[in-house]
């Protein structure tokens, strides 16, 4: 495994990592960032805290994309996004809602499940400042390839609703990113969150 050797751009420390993941962690003051052609990029980010329990817990890296969405539609009826907005006051067909797109490497179904699952009842979880000595699954998604794949999400949403897709005509813009690191063990069923 190659090893490669940046700088912290907060705190300069020399940060050695395997070239595996692009999201480069500082030891010394716990910044993230990742770099491009133009430079490096901090990332904000959460580490959250996991309940003891038993099996090897590892730790899943997702953009949680804060969205705001308009369904432009007034004769949507049904559906994720039709459900949100109906429990706003006010009723401007709009809303807002978290997004969570899996970061790291793994099989469509997989995708999908903790997509679905997790943007449908966002996670609660207290924050915590380190791994806990726990694995650090390597990133495999930009910020810019995560806020693509929002609309894709989105329409995974709906159509877990049968019939309703077609009725739906929304606008969904994303307003801020964060990279959230989630605790998992496997289980016989995949991936399972720990919290
Ligand atoms: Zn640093």
């Amino acid at each position: 495994m190659k090893v490669v050797q940046v700088k912290c751009p907060n705190c300069e420390q020399i940060i050695y990592q395997k070239q595996k993941d692009p999201m480069f962690l500082c030891q010394n003051c716990g910044t993230i960032h990742f770099r491009d052609a133009s430079g490096p990029h901090k990332v904000p980010y959460e580490i959250a805290d996991s309940p003891p329990s038993a099996g090897q817990r590892y730790y899943l890296p997702f953009w949680r994309l804060q969205c705001h969405f308009n369904i432009r539609s007034r004769n949507v009826e049904g559906g994720f996004l039709h459900k949100l907005s109906a429990s706003f006051r006010g009723g401007d067909n709009g809303g807002m809602l978290y997004i969570f797109v899996p970061a790291s490497e793994m099989d469509t179904q997989t995708f999908r499940r903790l997509a679905v699952s997790l943007t449908t009842s966002p996670p609660r979880y207290g924050a915590r400042k380190d791994f806990n000595g726990a694995e650090r699954v390597p990133t495999a998604m930009t910020h810019d390839e995560a806020v693509e794949m929002a609309d894709f999400v989105a329409v995974t949403l709906e159509a877990e609703k049968p019939g309703t897709l077609q009725y739906l005509d929304y606008e969904l813009k994303v307003q801020e990113a964060m990279l959230v690191y989630l605790p998992f063990i496997n289980t016989s069923g995949g991936p399972g969150l720990a919290l």
